[in-house]
């Protein structure tokens, strides 16, 4: 069997978000300097921030700061995520032209992150895709726990698909599969984006694995070979996972753009401004971050004789 690999992916930046929102919180500067060092990197999307209650996530409380100071370059999109419709209108306030909606398709998870049924969150995030829509800006769904939850085990394929399906038919411009505490394996990737494909034949798609298991790059070649294109990544891998303290976080996108280069898929991104900014966001955090390819370095290097 061969496949047909993509031969170039869109990577979305997640460590000033997904990553920081997981660690203890750091000062607004760091923030600031960490996405400006990643918009230097090549990499054309980054999720910046979410506006959220400041009492819900304390590590995004200067999220309208930081949305506002960082140096936007030119051919960076800079997104950001909201939890409900306050944090939509918010966001858009702030000027904000890329949302990124999260429900977790296992009911049990949604009820503890926040405190409503899928349906409900369904409900609220139709509200948001028109409020959205009305300002001109582009709004992702993301469907969190797709491939299990941390309280109900597996998820079933058709639920996260008829979850996915209700946002695309309420009008979502893409939708997101998070692996939210790295229960994917490479079968389940196939199992999921088929399923999901079928039902969504054309609607965008976008990948965002986390390597709690150890699995998340196989779970990118896997994506790559159905031809999946769009992934998220943390730089050094940052974040950790809130329910398995010293679980590691995302997919690291140093690892990622690693092997994708080796492969011949372009990236678009530069290898070594991104150890740099990996190297800013160990000393932004004060501790070591999981990246293999940070310690180890690129398999290019080699020791001088
Ligand atoms: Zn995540």
């Amino acid at each position: 069997m061969s496949w047909e690999l993509p031969s170039r992916i869109s990577l979305r930046e997640v460590g000033p978000r997904d990553g920081l929102q997981n660690e203890d919180p750091i000062p607004t500067d760091a923030k600031v300097a960490l996405v400006d060092a990643l918009s230097l990197t090549g990499v054309k999307r980054i999720e910046a921030v979410s506006f959220v209650r400041p009492s819900a996530i304390p590590q995004m409380a200067d999220a309208d700061e930081v949305w506002s100071r960082i140096s936007r370059s030119p051919g960076v999109r800079y997104s950001a995520l909201v939890p409900n419709l306050r944090g939509a209108v918010r966001a858009l306030d702030a000027g904000v032209t890329e949302l990124e909606v999260v429900v977790s398709a296992s009911q049990t998870h949604n009820l503890k992150n926040v405190n409503r049924t899928t349906g409900e969150s369904l409900d609220e995030i139709a509200a948001i895709l028109e409020l959205a829509h009305v300002k001109g800006a582009s709004v992702q769904m993301i469907v969190s726990t797709a491939w299990g939850c941390p309280y109900e085990g597996d998820v079933p394929v058709e639920r996260v698909v008829a979850v996915a399906s209700r946002a695309v038919r309420d009008g979502a411009d893409s939708v997101s599969f998070g692996d939210t505490t790295g229960m994917a394996t490479p079968t389940r990737v196939r199992r999921l984006v088929g399923a999901f494909r079928d039902a969504n034949p054309g609607t965008a798609l976008n990948l965002h694995f986390h390597n709690t298991r150890g699995t998340g790059l196989a779970n990118v070649l896997a994506a790559l070979e159905l031809g999946v294109a769009d992934f998220d990544a943390s730089v050094g891998g940052l974040g950790g996972c809130p329910y398995a303290p010293g679980a590691t976080g995302n997919i690291a996108t140093e690892e990622l753009v690693h092997m994708a280069e080796d492969m011949g898929i372009d990236t678009g991104v530069s290898l070594d401004a991104l150890l740099e900014a990996a190297a800013e966001a160990e000393r932004a955090v004060g501790h070591t971050l999981p990246s293999q390819v940070l310690r180890a370095g690129p398999r290019t290097r080699t020791i001088p004789v």
